[in-house]
């Protein structure tokens, strides 16, 4: 067989942490200065261990180099003044504070202390001695003051004050004294690492040690150093994406290792099946059936993500891939999340299976007895070459015969682990996962890192272009007006009801009171409800109710999101549309414009609208290709919000931003190649170094998957 398979690794013991590391790795309240009550604080800030303070970033900064005379000293501006101490004068009752009147050759100036103690000012700002005090000037009744100076020292101190101070982010209950001690803490504990960047590439970036980059980056001295793009911060993010990248294809590597099989059948079938499609295929599904085919003509398994819109024709796609399969006289197998899909990917596949003489069987949670059995003995047999199904598919006592493709849909409603249990029940089966969420490139690559891409960027010919339009909610009457219109013109319509802060009791609230209003205004018998809480019989119910009877309104929170198929529903309304993910929009959206007639879409938003809502609507209205959405998104929101974080499945990165990062991520993702093209179980000097690296980023159970981990 072809290089990449390698026998499974002997047994291993679990894989330890390097000695070097064990510092960093100690909880936060073995620092000096760090008790339980912070500690439990800071934990809920940064994380658990000493490294989740180093990787706790400043955001801001405050220069206090700026030492003018008091007279100089201008108000509104942080400044550090030498002062001798004149006077103290006492809180004279609780709601007033305790002044300290101090002055230099060139005038008075007032530090003013609201409820603090007396005695402990009067050690602090000893009368008649001089002292070196910062913080932001006022002017109150004409004459300057400081409330509360951050920092009081004597005057051989003057220079630990005159610096540049890093601002770290806080959370309740924890000053930002308390933070910056503990990461300086922090800090102290960081040794010096082997490196494992190559000398030559940080040298071209002009990049520094990974301990110089972290203390730089504590240490910024200027704005510019707090940017994504100064060079301490872009060597910490490069570290950390690579070693995201190693980890996925070190584990992709594992998966690899199990033998895979060549498939490439005789096209017999394939060529029958193209003369009977009622359209043709498009560029985009043909290059993709390419890719697809030989990767399965590959001695290696087949590890491919089919990535496209809604509607795009990925089913197709994967239907060939199946073909190609039963050519070989093997099974194929697709999976999808919910019931409703997997019966509509069966209504796809089915009649054109039959018309080339395969068989296909439809198993999901509702087969039950005899005819499950049955379902189950045809499978087991290798009579019926085709499943579709749910997760149905991947139950104990589902067996296949010879299962050599696995095509999982929607893939983000599925673990790793699933879609492996599925591939499992094949001897090295080829596995395709198809996706509609439209994650940019930079993001396929942290997510799906471990998958080759087919990408089907154009739609089928003669799909019409949705129209949409953004509103505001105040014309709510208009819009049913608009509604009752589109009825009587034996439209079908959606209204998407709004999240409600992620509460789906509240979503569901919301839901309940538009459909009342809407069966007041429209007529009952024309509105239909389905939302998440209903049994999937009902919900099933609801939807075919819509789809199968005349023109009406379904009010209905996210559920229609993923695979309801209503043709002939050509207008949407979004309530609220501001508070949608512009990717969940985008597949919401996806419902309407299927069919052949015009389609409409209303977003509706609660004014006023911010600048970013308003560019995020705008995005919507100008364009339906969901890369340039998924884009556009990612670079006005950021990674973290762009999916949603419920389902999204990404990766959570602590350094590297990959708005301000994207590209990084495509270096090091052949930075891990090369590197495990030389090194595969990174047993030589420089992957002795790289393992310090995953798991300095707590990646042990990639080293667990190397051989001699
Ligand atoms: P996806 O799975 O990407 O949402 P499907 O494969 O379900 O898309 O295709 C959506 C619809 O478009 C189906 O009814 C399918 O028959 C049809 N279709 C697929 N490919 C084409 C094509 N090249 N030309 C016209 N219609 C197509
Ligand atoms: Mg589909």
């Amino acid at each position: 067989m072809a290089a990449g398979p390698r026998p499974p690794a002997p047994e291993k013991p679990w894989p330890v942490r390097p000695e070097i590391l064990f510092p960093l790795f100690a909880p936060i309240t073995s620092l000096p200065g760090v008790g339980p009550r912070n500690g439990r604080l800071l934990e809920g800030l940064a994380g658990p261990h000493v490294v989740d303070l180093v990787w706790h970033l400043p955001r801001e900064l405050v220069d206090r180099r700026f030492s003018p005379t008091v007279a100089e000293a201008p108000a509104g501006r942080i400044a550090t003044l030498t002062v001798r101490v004149v006077a103290h004068k006492p809180a004279p009752d609780k709601r007033r504070p305790h002044r300290v009147i101090c002055e230099d050759e060139t005038g008075r100036i007032t530090l003013v202390y609201f409820h603090a103690r007396g005695d402990y000012l009067t050690r602090l700002l000893p009368e008649n001695d001089t002292r070196v005090v910062s913080g932001r000037v006022e002017h109150y009744a004409g004459a300057p003051q400081i409330a509360h100076p951050d920092h009081v020292v004597p005057l051989e101190e003057a220079e630990s004050v005159r610096t540049i101070e890093p601002v770290y982010p806080l959370a309740g209950g924890l000053t930002a004294r308390v933070v910056q001690r503990a990461v300086a803490a922090a800090l102290e504990r960081v040794p010096d690492l082997p490196e494992w960047q190559d000398d030559a590439f940080l040298r071209r970036n002009g990049w520094v040690s990974w301990k110089q980059a972290v203390l730089d980056a504590h240490a910024p001295q200027s704005g510019a150093a707090l940017e994504p793009a100064a060079p301490s911060h872009m060597r910490l993010a490069y570290d950390e994406l690579l070693a995201n990248q190693l980890t996925l294809l070190i584990m992709r590597n594992t998966a690899k290792a199990a033998p895979g099989r060549a498939i490439d059948g005789d096209r017999g079938l394939t060529r029958k099946a193209l003369a009977a499609l009622p359209f043709s295929l498009t560029g985009a599904q043909v290059q993709a059936s390419r890719e697809i085919r030989a990767d399965m003509a590959a001695p290696s398994r087949m590890l491919r993500l089919l990535q496209g819109d809604v509607g795009s024709g990925k089913t197709i796609v994967a239907f060939f891939a199946m073909l190609n399969v039963v050519e070989c006289g093997g099974q194929a197998a697709i999976m999808a999340p919910t019931e409703i899909l997997a019966r509509q990917h069966f209504d796809t596949i089915e009649p054109l299976a039959q018309a080339v003489g395969v068989q296909a069987v439809l198993l999901t949670g509702r087969d039950k007895g005899a005819a499950r059995l049955s379902l189950l003995a045809s499978l087991e047999s290798g009579e019926v070459p085709l499943a579709i199904g749910t997760h149905a598919l991947f139950q104990e006592d589902v067996r296949f015969k010879d299962l050599m493709l696995a095509v999982i849909d929607e893939q983000h409603r599925f673990g790793v682990h699933q879609r492996l249990a599925l591939a499992s029940k094949g001897k090295g089966a080829d596995m395709l996962v198809m996706t509609a969420t439209p994650i940019p490139r930079t993001l396929t690559l942290t997510a799906y890192g471990d998958l080759d891409v087919s990408r089907l960027t154009e739609k089928p010919a003669g799909r019409k272009p949705v129209d949409t339009r953004v509103m505001a909610a105040d014309r709510l009457d208009q819009v049913v007006a608009a509604v009752e219109r589109a009825l009587s013109h034996a439209a079908k319509v959606y209204w998407v009801c709004p999240l409600v802060e992620d509460s789906e009791v509240l979503d569901l609230a919301a839901a309940e009171e538009r459909f009342a209003h809407l069966k007041q205004r429209l007529g009952a018998d024309r509105v239909v409800l389905v939302h998440g809480r209903m049994k999937a019989a009902e919900k099933d119910a609801a939807i075919r109710r819509f789809a199968e009877g005349p023109p009406a309104v379904l009010v209905a929170t996210t559920v229609i999101e993923v695979g309801v198929d209503v043709p002939d529903a050509t207008v949407m309304v979004v309530e609220h549309a501001e508070r949608f993910g512009l990717a969940q929009l985008h597949q919401l959206r996806g419902r309407i414009g299927r069919g052949e007639r015009a389609s409409t879409c209303l977003l509706l938003y609660a004014p006023p609208l911010g600048e970013t809502a308003r560019s995020r609507l705008g995005v919507m209205r100008d364009t339906d290709d969901g890369f340039v959405i998924a884009e556009q998104d990612l670079k006005l929101r950021g990674a973290g919000e762009l999916l949603g974080t419920r389902q999204s499945g990404l990766p959570h990165f602590r350094l590297a931003d990959l708005g301000a990062h994207g590209d990084l991520m495509a270096t090091a993702r052949d930075d891990a190649r090369l590197i495990l093209e030389k090194d595969p179980d990174l047993t030589g000097p420089r992957g002795a170094a790289l393992r310090v690296l995953l798991y300095l980023f707590e990646r042990d159970a990639a080293v667990l998957n190397l051989r001699s981990g």
